[in-house]
Parts: structure tokens; sequence; C-alpha cells
């Protein structure tokens, strides 16, 4: 999966860190979403409810101020 990086200040560190999320490959659930006929499209919004969101690189705290 691919990964985004940026700074952000964590509220668990209470300091500013590289913070990540796991971005979501969009292209390739669109083609799984029309060869499934659409059955896909709602694990692809379930994984990108369960995975989106920043998250501390140290201590992995999703409690991340932007
Ligand atoms: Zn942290």
């Amino acid at each position: 999966m691919i990964e985004e990086k940026r700074g952000g200040f964590c509220k668990q560190c209470k300091e500013n860190r590289v913070i990540f999320r796991k971005g979501t490959n969009h292209v390739l659930h669109l083609i799984l979403t029309i060869l499934t006929s659409g059955i896909w499209l709602l694990v692809w919004i379930v994984m990108s409810i369960k995975f989106g969101g920043w998250r501390c690189t140290i201590c992995g705290s999703s409690e991340i101020k932007s």
C-alpha cells in the first residue's frame, strides 16, 4: 500500500512528529468494483474508514492536531 507522510502535532507525544497515513489505491479499487459489479464498493468504503486518518510514526496514536 501507498504511504503518505507529512509533519503534524501529536497530542500523545505533545510534540511535532512525522505523521503518516495509508493511502488508498483508488484506481485498483475502481477496477475491482467494475469487475465485481459493485460488490467491491463495500470493501472500498470499509477500508477507507479503517485505514484512513493520520497517525504518529513514533507512538502510533491517531490523536493528531493538523
Ligand atoms: Zn506520537
